[in-house]
């Protein structure tokens, strides 16, 4: 059964004794994008600002941003020459860039504080790079919510391994049951 719930209009396309408790999910699932989006404003980097929860159980269990290192001066205060570089391209030079994606930072703040990630899900700000999805399935994240796009094509092998949904403005999420 697929459920669409749009914010305003709620498009049941066939009815289960559960619509309740997906539609709370559902509810549930925008209130977590959002705070994805209030995250990323913590990000000090000069590339973009990115956002990312981690959810097990429907809780909370971290939450990371992008930016340099603890202990490392800030990227907006000159602290990665990668991004203090005009001359390099969105998405290029990577290997030079300093600045922790805030895929990479969830899954680390878990560790740091010694919560497990097995089995949890992301909402995200953006699309994850490549290196942060290698990362993602690895800590057991199995299914990963993003809104804005990046430039990324997956190898088949890791989209077998991981679920990544995109949520359309409008029409946020879609989920079969
Ligand atoms: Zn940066
Ligand atoms: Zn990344």
């Amino acid at each position: 059964m697929v459920i669409v719930w749009t914010g305003k209009l709620r498009m049941i396309i066939k009815m289960s004794s559960d619509v309740d408790h997906i539609l709370r999910l559902q509810k549930k699932r925008a209130v977590w994008m959002n705070i994805a989006e209030v995250v990323s404003t913590l990000s000090s980097c000069i590339r973009g600002n990115k956002g990312a929860v981690l959810i097990r159980d429907n809780m909370i269990i971290s939450t990371g941003y992008n930016g340099t290192s603890r202990g490392v001066l800030n990227c907006d205060e000159g602290g990665c020459d990668r991004c203090n570089d005009d001359t390099i391209e969105s998405g290029k030079d990577l290997d030079k860039c300093i600045c922790n994606h805030a895929e990479e930072n969830s899954v680390v703040q878990a560790a740091y504080l010694g919560v497990s990630t097995k089995h949890a899900e992301m909402f995200c700000t953006h699309k994850p790079c490549l290196p942060c999805v290698k990362l993602l399935i690895n800590a057991g994240v199995y299914r990963v919510f993003y809104k804005k796009e990046y430039n990324v094509v997956y190898p088949p092998q890791l989209s077998a391994c991981i679920d990544i949904v995109k949520i359309v403005d409008g029409v946020p999420y879609e989920v079969e049951i």
